[in-house]
């Protein structure tokens, strides 16, 4: 644990909260009066200041811009009834920041350094946080490479950013998605498990194609022969086939996901079996035939759970039982609900109060 974390705080004097309209939340559209920066240089994190959100100003020499050493994390803060403040599991998101940062030979950041930065940024703009059922503020926090140098190397200077957007719920509706059997996001060896910025901009050109085709999402396939589900859009794959959650494990190709290490643990206290798996898209059609496919959906952050609709794969669609009727999901979502806005025992120690 290192001291508390010196911030230099300034205001800003006109708070954009009373013309924000909290009902009508576009994702990542609507951003908070301040946001968090720091910097590194000559091997230290310094310069922590929380700011009036704005601009900033960078060289268009940044190696950020051209060779891609820039990583993110997506974590939520949720307002309780009793007015007290909470994010979620933040211990995890801090690991995961540092995976990403040594995948992309970026410098680490303490993780008690971490959280301290998230809870200051959050504290200042807490009144940003919308209290509504299934709204959140949404935080990213993310770093980029600021030397001025044309030459492939790891940069030595960087910038670490929190920024914070009120948020509303994700999906409205069951996703109807495809079997992605042609990109891939990520292979063996790759960054499948980092979260940086490049595997996102990768896999804007398959979701494209796909959403001109008519489907919400995606479910990538592995690189080597896409005969294995690996995740779905920008959230984890899982499943419950014949009363089993089943998930393919976060290795190398996967993004540990909070959301997925969440609903694992959940499954453990309602003491439903969990196996972490290949899933072959084979199976996946043969129990989505034979009625075994009791629930598919996407878990992540953002959406928290996205159910599957329909599955569209080797020419054909199948369809699953309407969300409502899914045990498990449901269960899921409102435990979790109950636990993040506080309205349920807290017993895994996941809320981080601010
Ligand atoms: N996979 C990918 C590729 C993602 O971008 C995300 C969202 N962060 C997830 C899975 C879900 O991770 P988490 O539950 O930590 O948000």
């Amino acid at each position: 644990m290192t001291d508390t974390l010196d911030i230099k705080i300034t205001k800003t004097s006109k708070s954009r909260l009373a013309e924000t309209d909290f009902s009508n939340l576009v994702f990542g559209r609507t951003f908070s009066d301040h946001m968090l920066v720091a910097d590194y240089s000559d091997g230290e994190w310094k310069n922590f200041e929380i700011v009036p959100y704005g601009e900033i100003t960078v060289s268009p020499g940044i190696s950020a811009l051209h060779y891609g050493q820039s990583f993110f994390e997506g974590i939520k803060a949720y307002k309780h009834a009793d007015g007290k403040v909470s994010i979620f599991r933040p211990d995890k998101n801090a690991q995961r920041f540092n995976k990403s940062a040594e995948r992309l030979c970026m410098p680490t950041i303490p993780e008690d350094v971490f959280l301290q930065s998230l809870a200051a940024i959050v504290d200042v703009d807490r009144d940003w946080i919308p209290g509504a059922p299934g709204h959140s503020l949404y935080i990213r926090p993310f770093m980029f490479a600021t030397d001025q140098y044309l030459g492939v190397a790891p940069s030595k200077t960087y910038k670490y950013i929190v920024l914070l957007c009120p948020v509303g719920p994700y999906f409205t509706k069951p996703l109807r998605v495809k079997i992605e059997t042609h990109y891939t996001r990520s292979a063996e060896g790759g960054m499948g498990f980092a979260k940086s910025s490049g595997n996102y901009g990768g896999s804007m050109f398959p979701a494209k194609k796909a959403t001109e085709e008519g489907f919400d999402q995606l479910i990538w396939t592995d690189a080597k022969e896409h005969k294995y589900i690996e995740e779905m859009g920008a959230a984890n794959a899982m499943f419950v086939i014949d009363g089993t959650v089943v998930t393919p494990p976060a290795l190398d190709t996967i993004l540990d996901g909070v959301t997925r290490d969440t609903v694992i643990q959940l499954a453990h206290d309602f003491g439903v079996p969990v196996e972490e798996r290949k899933v072959s898209v084979d199976e996946l059609i043969e129990t989505a035939r034979n009625g075994k496919l009791n629930d598919a959906f996407g878990a992540g952050t953002a959406a928290t759970i996205a159910p599957v609709g329909s599955i569209f794969a080797n020419g054909e669609e199948y369809f699953l039982t309407a969300p409502e009727n899914r045990e498990f999901s449901q269960k899921v979502l409102k435990t979790l609900d109950a636990i993040r806005y506080g309205n349920a025992p807290d017993t895994h120690g996941w809320n981080y109060l601010v």
